[in-house]
């Protein structure tokens, strides 16, 4: 059974390839996010391969948020910081208060706001990486290590 957010990708994806031809692709491989994220001037997490891992971890939906925990049983909290009950990957991407001031990076990317624009075209996954760059989303909380 698809997630939530598996349904509105593919979605996405089929209108996209619809109108435009089947231009977006799902690959994840590394060496393609490596390629994309090589572009970037700076980078504010430790490294590049941690946000490659970043970019991938968000465009599989396998990650340090609510939705994965919860879905594979993971002990580790399923909430948001911000207060919504389940921290699902486009809550995250697309409402959640905590990340307003950057969310400016994703639509500026990918202005249609679909998720497959933003997890599945060049122009999108630039924007993600920035979003990563300047938030601590999709990261482990300190206090999860507390959650028993
Ligand atoms: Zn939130």
């Amino acid at each position: 059974m698809m997630t939530f957010g598996e349904v509105r990708c593919a979605h996405a994806l089929q209108t996209w390839n619809r109108v435009n031809g089947p231009t977006l692709s799902t690959d994840t491989s590394h060496a393609r996010i490596a390629r994309i994220t090589s572009s970037l001037s700076t980078v504010m997490v430790e490294s590049k391969d941690e946000l490659i891992s970043l970019v991938t971890q968000v465009r599989i939906g396998h990650g340090y948020f609510g939705e994965y925990y919860a879905h594979f049983k993971i002990p580790e909290r399923s909430d948001c910081p911000c207060g919504t009950e389940i921290q699902i990957r486009e809550h995250i991407l697309y409402d959640c208060p905590l990340f307003n001031d950057a969310r400016h990076t994703l639509y500026s990317t990918a202005p249609d706001g679909h998720i497959g624009s933003l997890l599945g075209i060049k122009k999108g996954i630039e924007g993600l990486a920035s979003f990563l760059k300047f938030t601590n989303a999709f990261r482990k909380r300190p206090e999860d290590d507390e959650v028993q």
